[in-house]
């Protein structure tokens, strides 16, 4: 199927939700600017309503399941891409996209920029999509998980209704905001309860930043000028590569959401192309790599991801990678006690950082439920015990030397400890649980709900 645009003045004749087309050239680039546009329609009739049959466009889509047009993921070129479709002045597109993502309005009847007749038309035949929030559990540090539901995408069969997570925390001077770029993950990191979900879906750049507006609008009345956003919530982010890069480019935009690049950051298991591409970004956020591990033979029985890209190979892909003045690759290096933490891991670390301009987040593990092959023997009842976990969290004394081995050796390191441990808000636990009981005593039901077969 070929990309085609939609040419002529007729485009915007609409009349409730269905819009008409006069023609489709496919040579040009389709209105949408995004997905494939069928053979050109036979166009009759006053309605103009015809769209091309098995056009993958969400203007023809729309209009074949009686649908409305999800404008949350659109850029600025493409909603005024679309107002022309309409028939309306480019700039109304301009006006649209900052009703949205500046001034976080999600009803047309608040955009009291547009006519009248305009707000009308949008609110028959478009949408803007934010998640629902399904669950909101809030912490006692004042953190805020969300249990999101995902409608179906109508522009991608492959996108069926799914959840994910976001966490919000409030902290001073700044809100940081943690948010899923995938449901589950496929990278099947051992230590991380997101793995045992196993990919579900890739999120579309509006559920991506459907997220941050989300989240800023339940807490518009208490809001601080600076937002951070993690992308470390469910998923590999650059494992859905096109769909995150539109969502941060839409983050970073200064007439959008406005968010500054360095109060972004993209962590990843280390998936060595996507950083390749990523470095030859224009606009991209801080990035991140989990690095967790202190020599391949370890890493390899952690994140099997590393059998298909090595230390050497990551490592080599960071060292490559463009920095700008003043800008470090973070490296997080979960610590799991007894595992990765001794100080001759840490001197491994500073040997395997040499010569980048890196910092570490050293971050202790937090609890999850057995993971695969283990979920099994534990008790449905009652909190697990120890020795059934594979993983326990690191001592504080092992913390404090692993540290102080990596700063006498002037690596830069901080201690992070993840927020909302009580509502199952901390990194590598975010799995779709849906107690409101304490995350230590959820893990026998986390094993039920998200084991799979043993491995
Ligand atoms: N998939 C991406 C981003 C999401 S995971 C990535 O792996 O980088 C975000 C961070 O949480 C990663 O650094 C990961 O190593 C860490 N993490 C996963 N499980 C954890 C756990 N149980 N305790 C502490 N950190 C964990
Ligand atoms: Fe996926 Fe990141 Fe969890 Fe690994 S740590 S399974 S990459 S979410």
């Amino acid at each position: 199927m070929s990309c085609g645009a939609m040419s002529g003045k007729g485009i915007g004749t609409m009349s409730g939700a269905r819009i008409g087309a006069t023609s489709c050239d496919p040579q040009a680039a389709c209105w949408c600017a995004e997905l494939p546009h069928g053979p050109a329609p036979a166009m009759s009739g006053k309605d103009m309503a015809t769209t091309n049959a098995g056009c993958l466009c969400p203007v023809c889509l729309a209009h074949d399941l009686n649908a409305t047009i999800d404008l949350l993921g659109k850029s600025a070129a493409e909603l005024r891409a679309l107002m022309a479709a309409f028939g309306e002045p480019a700039y109304r597109g301009t006006q649209l996209y900052k009703s949205i993502y500046a001034n976080r309005r999600f009803d047309f009847a608040a955009m009291s920029d547009l006519p009248a007749a305009l707000r009308e038309r949008l609110a028959a035949a478009t949408r803007i999509a934010l998640p629902q929030v399904t669950r909101r559990y809030v912490s006692a540090d004042g953190s805020v998980r969300y249990l999101l539901s995902l409608a179906a995408v109508p522009a991608d069969r492959d996108a069926s209704p799914a959840r994910v997570e976001t966490v919000f925390m409030p902290s001073e001077g700044r809100q940081t905001i943690c948010i899923s770029t995938q449901a589950g993950c496929a990278v099947d990191c051992k230590f991380c309860l997101t793995a045992q979900l196993g990919l579900i879906r890739n999120l579309t750049a509006g559920e991506i930043v459907g997220q941050i507006l989300l989240a800023l609008d339940d807490h518009r009345d208490a809001l601080v000028p600076r937002t951070n956003v993690v992308l470390m919530g469910q998923g590999e982010p650059l494992l859905n590569y096109e769909p995150v890069m539109a969502a941060v480019r839409l983050m970073l935009d200064p007439n959008g959401m406005a968010l500054a690049p360095r109060h972004v950051t993209l962590s990843t298991s280390g998936i060595v192309p996507g950083i390749e591409r990523l470095s030859r970004e224009k606009i991209r956020p801080k990035l991140a790599i989990s690095l967790n591990a202190s020599s391949d033979e370890q890493r390899d029985a952690l994140m099997p991801i590393n059998r298909k890209y090595p230390l050497k190979v990551l490592l080599e892909a960071c060292r490559e990678y463009e920095q700008g003045n003043r800008e470090f690759i973070t490296f997080e290096y979960v610590l799991l006690g007894g595992v990765n933490d001794t100080p001759e891991d840490a001197r491994r670390v500073v040997r395997l950082l040499a010569n980048l301009r890196a910092k570490v987040n050293l971050i202790p593990w937090n609890p999850i439920a057995p993971v695969r092959g283990v979920a099994k023997e534990v008790p449905v009842r009652g909190a697990a015990k120890e020795a059934e976990v594979p993983f326990r969290a690191p001592t504080p004394e092992a913390i404090e030397e692993f540290r102080r081995v990596l700063a006498d050796k002037g690596q830069f390191a901080f201690v992070r400890y993840s927020r909302g441990q009580d509502i199952a808000a901390a990194c590598g636990q975010l799995a779709l649980i849906e107690s409101p009981a304490s995350a230590a005593s959820l893990l026998p039901s986390i094993a039920v709900a998200v084991s799979p077969a043993p491995a």
